[in-house]
């Protein structure tokens, strides 16, 4: 057949033998590894020609990204090659932010970080605070704390979207992203929430993709019209902080018009378990157990009371039932039908605070209803359920929905969260054929264990700690509290502030540390979180904190800095060590089913990054070093009985050797000592080896009749279980109404043994709701609505991961500068033109940015994109940078504090629940400024590079070397 090409110069016919080859060797070798320009962790081939980059494609055997490769993954060669990559160990000899480094060797490097760390583990290891950024390595890292004993460890979820996952985690045991995925094939009806171009890139370009081929209707909701937004066939314009009140309008709708699956919520959900309805006891609100501890449901049949879970008996879903002891309980779904009635959920009254009108939300509401209902596919799959079951098809409803940041980073986010997973719930949708899809090894039970570690008896100077410093709490007595309830972590994690903080709360360490609340602190020691500029509210005022000093002793407060970077960003400025790591293609990792692995709905998978090119600098993997000073300060499970290293070779020994319990190891597939254990078996010398003959990736496939329903799927539980994703074989039963949350809310109403102090009563008592529910952002109610009208957001381009492509000549020219984004009617209102200055202010402070006008934003809402202002001179940028003189941080203008309280208490910015950054609900004004010399404020002294970094280059450019003589 011969080729035909269509062009503007006409229509050609090739021969075979005449076609053009669209993709000609250009390497002499080719390796694979997985991206890490953003979290996503696509598979690439990296291309090689006489030791050098050559280029960088996407890997279309990966079951991530399937050979799609965007922006910036294709611009890994310019992360590698820059110019800003640290070079050398240092060691501050000037003040901190004044750039004067001594360069070290790495024996000196080690020996004064173990000298440090060893001082604090032999007296008080919680002076230690060990935090994070977007590490992929948390397995290693979480570890590495317990072992050494302190509690204060976290990544950067907490100022991520810890709603969405703790959101997830306490209703269905999963989340989205990499915890499941929409049925892709299969859905007739797409929502998408608060997602830009966000988590998941890949594989949601290539979901939209294909929804986009076969006509499904997707609808965005997100207060700006920009990436997956674009695309949509319907965009939901909505105001920041108000997506909860929009889902449970819909639920309100969906309730009114009967149009629930009832059949799932009785199989699958704790819809028909009774809830005590007892106001005042001690036991009000909790479910009605037997004397087994099994929650109970009303048989209609039997007029009696019966184990939930009893595939034999009729439960109720409403009505008030009386207790053998006189007690009344009434069924959750009753609870949760009555209160998504009311008129406070109308789409009349989501309306006037989402500005969606309600007509649209009913619509949307009979639109979903018509996708589930009428539209329901079915699988000739026969299977069987947990109990035992056989069911001969798989009938799903096929509506799906994914959601991120935009709908977490708010006050709300947790019950935010939440609510959209009881609408998926109330549908029918989890893990059914055409709705969303859980991702082994979720689900997990609800809550998962394990519970974070760190209580006073779990503490001891020389000793690791019994468990991880992370978990889920299940009620008040697993906080991490002194009697009087003060916190025990420095970010008050898991204390009354934020009981369910799962992943921590990196935001609040430094001002915590600074202020010496609730206790001061030796060494920060900290790993790839830019805390000095784009990952810090309140900007100005942490560079403050990393700088002040006790008037007293003239000591720094946090008195040491250790950070690790492989380039030169902002947070370098204020460290008092630097361990300067390797690029993500010169270092062996792991993305693992013990962290967040790389699975699909059909199958677990992980994998690895091995090193394409060998450092030609002085700098080692931050992997390799930790466990380096891991053994150096003897920390159990890193040294043998004779003292030396248990992973003399680093990250690499580690992945293929450590064993989290028997046959339990980082790497999943080619296990036990002959390589063919799956999930579990001994170590295998050669696993490293088999993962690069195939890929770098590994992964299993589910049998057919294990796909659907995990939660409650017999061939899955009992899979699950063999793996070790689950501890026993049981189905997980959807909560609709938590428990967990009710145990707290009882402790505020002064019921248990562990009870809120008295300024934290009122509040743990109104946010722990055991049903979701809608409020409005504290930003909003504590501050001055009128002085501070629009809301302010960031999102994160396609083509820029924060601050992470910094310092990519490639990506800088697409986005140099950025701009704050106003709606074209709004900004008539203020007198503003396109290209005008404005002054931005908030409660907190004034940026001064350059607007655009555009129509795809909601009215009440200004936006930029995320991070692309930086500090004249960070990343070895010019100081005269567009980044740094035309660029500009919404972070400025965000306290991370919210204003007093009676008595002086200041609570974080964050949500009461889980402690979650509140960035999204900035609120600000808008006023025209001079345009003066076109520059962004604030500005600060520019950073100066330590000497060892290369000069910069006046023009950056690659690949000249690889041009053919012509
Ligand atoms: S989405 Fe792009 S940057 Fe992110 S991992 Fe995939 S290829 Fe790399």
């Amino acid at each position: 057949m011969p080729l035909v090409i269509m062009s503007r110069k006409g229509v050609f016919a090739l021969s075979a033998s005449a076609r053009l080859d669209t993709s000609p060797p250009v390497s002499d070798e080719v390796r694979t590894t997985t991206c890490y320009m953003c979290a996503c962790r696509c598979g690439i081939k990296v291309h090689l020609t006489d030791g050098r980059i050559r280029y960088i494609e996407g890997n279309p055997d990966h079951p991530v990204n399937r050979g799609v490769l965007c922006a910036k993954g294709a611009a890994g060669i310019m992360q590698h090659y820059a110019p800003a990559r640290l070079t050398k160990p240092l060691r501050r000899i000037g003040e901190r932010g004044e750039c004067a480094f001594q360069e070290i060797e790495w024996d000196e490097a080690l020996a004064t970080a173990t000298q440090w760390l060893g001082r604090i583990r032999s007296t008080d290891p919680r002076r230690l605070a060990f935090f994070t950024g977007r590490d992929q390595s948390q397995a290693l890292t979480g570890w590495w704390a317990s072992q050494f004993g302190t509690p204060n460890y976290a990544a950067h979820g907490g100022f991520c979207s810890v709603n969405m996952a703790a959101g997830g985690m306490y209703t269905i045991g999963g989340s989205f992203w990499e915890f499941g995925e929409p049925d892709w094939d299969r859905t007739r009806y797409f929502m998408l929430f608060g997602c830009a171009e966000d988590h998941d890139s890949n594989p949601l370009k290539i979901g939209l993709g294909q929804l986009k081929g076969r006509g499904v209707k997707f609808v965005s909701i997100n207060p700006v019209r920009t990436g997956y937004s674009a695309i949509a066939d319907e965009w939901l314009g909505i105001r920041p902080g108000t997506d909860g009140l929009l889902v449970l309008a819909l639920v309100h709708e969906l309730l009114r018009a009967g149009k629930v699956d009832l059949d799932y919520l009785i199989r699958y959900t704790n819809a028909p378990w009774l809830v005590i309805q007892e106001p005042g006891a001690a036991d009000d609100g909790l479910f009605v157990r037997d004397e087994a501890g099994r929650p109970v449901v009303f048989d209609r049949t039997a007029q009696a009371l019966r184990p939930a879970g009893d595939p034999d008996v009729r439960p109720a879903l409403k009505g008030e039932v009386t207790l053998p002891d006189g007690r009344r309980a009434t069924p959750v779904f009753h609870l949760l039908a009555e209160r998504y009635l009311a008129e406070t959920y109308s789409p009349e009254a989501a309306a006037a605070r989402t500005g969606i009108p309600a007509a649209t939300i009913r619509r949307i509401a009979a639109e979903l209803a018509h996708a589930a209902f009428d539209q329901a596919v079915a699988l000739d799959v026969p299977w069987t359920d947990a109990w035992g079951r056989r069911h001969e098809r798989m009938v799903g409803r096929p509506v799906s929905m994914h959601a991120m940041r935009g709908i977490s980073a708010h006050a709300n986010g947790f019950h935010t969260c939440r609510a959209l997973h009881v609408l998926q719930i109330l549908l029918g949708t989890i893990d059914a054929p055409g709705g969303f899809r859980y991702k082994p090894p979720y689900p997990k039970p609800i809550p998962p264990g394990p519970k974070p570690a760190g209580k006073a008896g779990e503490v001891a100077p020389g000793q690791p700690m019994a468990g991880p410093p992370l978990g889920f709490p299940t009620g008040p007595e697993d906080l991490l509290v002194e009697p009087d309830g003060t916190p025990r972590r420095i970010d008050k994690a898991f204390s009354w502030e934020a009981p369910l903080a799962a992943h921590g709360m990196l935001h609040t360490v430094i001002a915590n540390a600074c202020a010496g609340d609730p206790y001061p602190i030796d060494t920060l020691f900290m790993y790839m979180a830019n805390m000095a500029w784009n990952s810090a509210m309140n900007t100005a005022g942490t560079i403050e904190m990393l700088t002040a000093k006790d008037p007293a002793t003239g000591e720094y407060r946090i008195p040491r800095i250790i950070y690790s970077d492989a380039y030169f960003s902002e947070m370098v400025a204020y460290a008092d060590l630097i361990l300067p790591d390797t690029t993500y293609l010169e270092r062996w990792d792991c993305i693992s089913l013990l962290d967040r692995p790389i699975s699909s709905a059909d199958g677990p998978g992980d994998s690895i990054r091995q090193p394409v090119l060998p450092p030609d600098r002085d700098v080692r993997p931050f992997q390799d070093v930790l466990l380096d000073l891991g053994a150096r300060l003897a920390l159990p499970g890193m040294v043998e009985a004779d003292g030396t290293a248990s992973y003399p070779n680093g990250y690499a020994d580690y992945l293929t050797y450590h064993e989290r319990k028997p046959g339990i190891g980082p790497l999943a597939g080619w296990r036990g000592a002959d390589g063919t254990g799956t999930g579990r078996g001994a170590p295998n010398p050669e696993q490293l080896q088999r993962y690069v003959e195939h890929g770098c990736f590994w992964r299993d496939e589910l049998a057919p009749e294990a796909r659907f329903y995990k939660h409650a799927n017999r061939a899955y539980v009992d899979y699950a279980a063999r793996m070790d994703f689950i501890e026993r074989a049981e189905p997980i039963v959807l909560q609709l109404y938590s428990e967990e949350l009710q145990k707290f809310r009882l402790a505020a109403e002064g019921h248990g043994a562990a009870q809120p102090p008295a300024r934290h009563r009122e509040r743990v008592r109104a946010y722990f709701d055991p049903l979701p529910f809608w409020y409005p952002p504290f930003e909003g109610t504590a501050g001055d609505e009128a002085a501070f009208p629009l809301h302010a957001i960031t999102q994160r381009p396609a083509a820029m991961y924060h601050s992470w492509g910094s310092m990519n000549a490639w990506l800088r020219q697409i986005h140099g500068s950025n701009r704050l984004y106003l709606h074209r009617r709004r900004a008539g209102q203020l007198g503003l033109a396109d290209d005008d200055w404005v002054w931005v202010t908030s409660r907190h402070g004034r940026i001064k940015a350059q607007i655009r006008l555009m129509d795809g934003v909601n009215p009440d809402t200004c936006w930029t994109w995320n991070a692309i202002g930086k500090r004249a001179g960070a990343w070895n940028l010019a100081p005269e940078a567009p980044e740094a003189t035309k660029s500009f941080l919404l972070n400025h203008l965000i306290d991370e504090l919210l204003p007093e309280r009676e008595g002086g208490y200041r609570y974080a910015n964050a949500d009461p629940v889980t402690g979650q950054a509140a960035w999204y609900d900035l609120r600000v004004r808008i006023e025209r400024a001079p345009a003066e010399a076109g520059l962004s404020a604030p500005q600060f002294a520019p950073l100066r590079p330590p000497a060892s970094l290369p000069a910069r280059p006046a023009t950056s450019s690659y690949g000249q070397a690889f041009r053919r003589p012509r």
